[in-house]
Parts: C-alpha cells; structure tokens; sequence
C-alpha cells in the first residue's frame, strides 16, 4: 500500500476560495485587503514566486501591488521603502522577497516590518507570540501550512513523536514550535547539519518534515511505516525540474506524504493569502 499523497494543491484551493469569500465581504464594508510585495533584484526563481503571489492575489480578490528595486538597492533604501508601506493605510500586508541581494540584511528589514502587516509572520513580535502559546496572530505560512495539512489529513498529532529536519527561522524553527504547541502535542526533535544518527532519529519517529534544500536525502529506509512525511524542500535539478527532500520512493512506505511539487508550495501561498486578508480584517474592526 501507497502512501496518501496529500493534495496541498487542492487544499491551498479552497483555502482560496474561502479567503476570496473573506476578502469580498471585506470590500463590501470598504475595505479593500491590500498585499504590497517588493522584490529586490533579478532572481529568476523569486521573480516567479512574485508572480505566483501576484496571481493568488488575483485569485481571491485581493489588492496587490509590487515593487522592484534595483540590485544595487543598499539596505537604508529598502528600509526606507519598507517604512512608506508601514505608514500607508491602504497596504495591510507587506512582504520583502527573499533571498534578498548580498550585503542585504534579511533580519534587519522583517524586524523593520509593521507586525501588524508582517504577512510572512517572520517578525520577532510574531515568531514571539508562538513561543508564549498564541497561535492566534500572523504564523509564518510554511509551516502554517503543514499543520493545516496535518489537520485536513486527520493525522492524530497528540504524543506522537516529530523530527523536523532544519532549524531555519522561516521553515524549522517556528515548525517545531507549532507541532509541540498545546493541543498539537507532538514531541519533537529539531535535527540539523550536525545531527548524528539521523536517519535513526527519523525511524523513530511518527511526523518527518523536511526542510533542508538537498534533494531527496530522506530516504525510504528512514521512514517508519504509516508515518506523515511532509516535504517542505524546493529545488531545481540540472533538468530544470522541481525536487523536494524526500526521496520518492519514501511514498512506498510512508502513510501520507506532500508532492513536490503541488504538497507545501501551494500551502504557503494560500496561507500568505489568508495572513493578509487576516491583516486587512484586523485593521477594519
Ligand atoms: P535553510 O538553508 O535556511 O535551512 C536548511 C536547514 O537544513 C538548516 O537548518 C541546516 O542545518 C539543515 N541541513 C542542511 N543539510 C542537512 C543535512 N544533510 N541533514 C540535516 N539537516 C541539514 O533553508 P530554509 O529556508 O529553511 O528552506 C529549506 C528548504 O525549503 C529549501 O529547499 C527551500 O527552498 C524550501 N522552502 C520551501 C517553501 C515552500 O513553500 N514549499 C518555503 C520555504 C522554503
């Protein structure tokens, strides 16, 4: 038997279609939800994430503005642009492209983010809030996204063992912290480049996340059988295709597992959707 392959495509769908219901009762009391996205640079892969927002945008009826700056752009003139958003009313989301061009501190600019209209929910004010136990703010959207995944695929999270592979700021970290939340219940491990005996941690354990960025190195003999994998990692291989973490044959063994792609890519744009129509109602009431 096949591991469930869950559909983050279909899902992140209707998400969208609940946040375009959202946003038109929004519009119908005035308010016009509003994402402004400034990329900075010529980085072919961002270019197409900015346009893949700009079109999800356009999905649910939600405002989107972008701005492109120069490579060259130093960081007082990012900080500078993030400000005007931060003051302008009509903008309630406010999201800076990452990666952003070197020299470029990619900290400095989500700390310089109104938390208000921190749709990416990568401000320390937001991430914060998660360690103190409220999920109720702006959570950042990959990992958001899982654990809507997780909920939609009926995956019973409580006691069970969690590996989360990679302790980013943006994917494994605030993944970690969702998944041991009170009422999540998972106990986890936050593996790295320096974790020994991983693929031992990985048997062990009941929900494997992979967010690493190296294609396919969570192997089929890692997983123990009817465990969640979900694949978080994007890359391109040498043909041009996308490829996550995991490797495929992992499907053979695992009981559910996010495609890549079409698993936590579509997850993350649907949940910056909804992080910005939450933004916009947040404002209005
Ligand atoms: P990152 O480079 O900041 O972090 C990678 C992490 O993997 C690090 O913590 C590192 O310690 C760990 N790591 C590296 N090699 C390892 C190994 N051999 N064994 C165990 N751990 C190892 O990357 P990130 O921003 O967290 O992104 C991770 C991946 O997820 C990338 O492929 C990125 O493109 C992808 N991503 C996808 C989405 C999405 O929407 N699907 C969103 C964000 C990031």
């Amino acid at each position: 038997m096949g591991a469930v392959i869950v559909d983050g495509k279909s899902v992140g769908g209707k998400i969208l279609e609940e946040v375009g219901i959202e946003a038109n009762k929004l519009l119908g009391s005035g308010v016009e939800p509003h994402l402004s996205v400034v990329i900075v640079g010529d980085d072919p892969a961002s270019h197409v994430y900015v346009r893949n927002k700009e079109r999800a945008c356009q999905k649910c009826g939600v405002k989107s503005t972008r701005i492109d700056m120069p490579v060259e752009s130093t960081q007082d003139e990012i900080l500078e642009v993030v400000r005007g958003l931060n003051s302008n009313t009509d903008v309630h989301g406010i999201l800076v492209q990452s990666p952003t061009p070197n020299g470029i501190d990619e900290l400095a600019i989500a700390s310089a983010i109104d938390p208000d209209k921190d749709v990416d929910g990568f401000h320390p004010i937001n991430l914060g809030k998660i360690v103190q136990g409220n999920v109720s703010g702006l959570l950042p959207c990959t990992p958001s996204g899982v654990m809507h995944l997780l909920g939609v695929s009926g995956f019973d999270t409580i006691g069970k063992k969690a590996v989360v592979i990679g302790r980013s700021r943006i994917v494994g970290m605030p993944m970690a912290l969702l998944l041991s939340q009170r009422g999540v219940d998972s106990t986890v491990t936050i593996a790295h480049s320096k974790t020994e005996e991983l693929r031992a941690i990985c048997q062990d354990s009941d929900i494997v996340i992979a967010a690493i960025g190296k294609i396919h190195t969570v192997k089929s003999d890692w997983i123990k059988p009817g465990a969640f994998v979900a694949d978080v990692g994007i890359s391109r291989t040498s043909d041009g295709k996308l490829s996550g973490d995991v490797d495929p044959s992992v499907a053979d063994v695992a009981g559910w597992i996010t495609p890549v792609p079409g698993g936590v890519g579509p997850m993350t744009i649907a949940m910056l959707m909804r992080n910005t129509v939450r933004a916009a109602r947040n404002r209005a009431i």
